[in-house]
């Protein structure tokens, strides 16, 4: 019997986050945005939850944002989190607007350097031929 490793737990795009993971997968980072209220909204849903207009359509965002808070696990809750223990999730402040957040993974940052208000720029993580995931790192440091 052949040991394999355990997969890491995906999301099952549907007909209202097919277009999300269909950018994710080339390196896009799209959220719907609004064209009566011109705001952005995430996560995806059918209309908008400011003004109830259904006219709302993918827009590319830079992927460029600030932790807005964190928190450090150190229990794995699914077998594939356990070798990559601690690890950061943080919530994260995207640039183009206040209050729009994205939950994601801190990465190539030690959990004891993570700090609220530190900028972060998404990485993608090729999990399959159909998900990529949005991860982050801190920002490369701007000149
Ligand atoms: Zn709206």
């Amino acid at each position: 019997m052949t040991e394999t490793a355990p997969l890491r737990p995906l999301p099952l795009p549907d007909d209202e986050t097919r277009f999300f993971w269909d950018g994710t997968r080339e390196h896009r980072f799209l959220m719907q945005f609004c064209a009566d209220c011109k705001r952005f909204y995430h996560h995806p849903r059918p209309v908008c939850p400011g003004c109830l207009s259904s006219d709302m359509a993918p827009e590319e965002l830079s992927g460029r944002g600030t932790v807005y808070t964190y928190t450090i696990a150190e229990q794995a809750f699914h077998p594939f989190f356990a070798n990559r223990l601690p690890y950061t999730l943080i919530v994260v402040d995207l640039e183009e607007q206040p209050g729009l957040r994205f939950v994601s993974e801190l990465v190539e940052c030690s959990p004891d350097d993570v700090r609220v208000g530190m900028p972060v720029e998404v990485v993608w993580e090729h999990v399959t031929d159909e998900i990529t995931l949005p991860l982050f790192k801190p920002a490369a440091v701007q000149a």
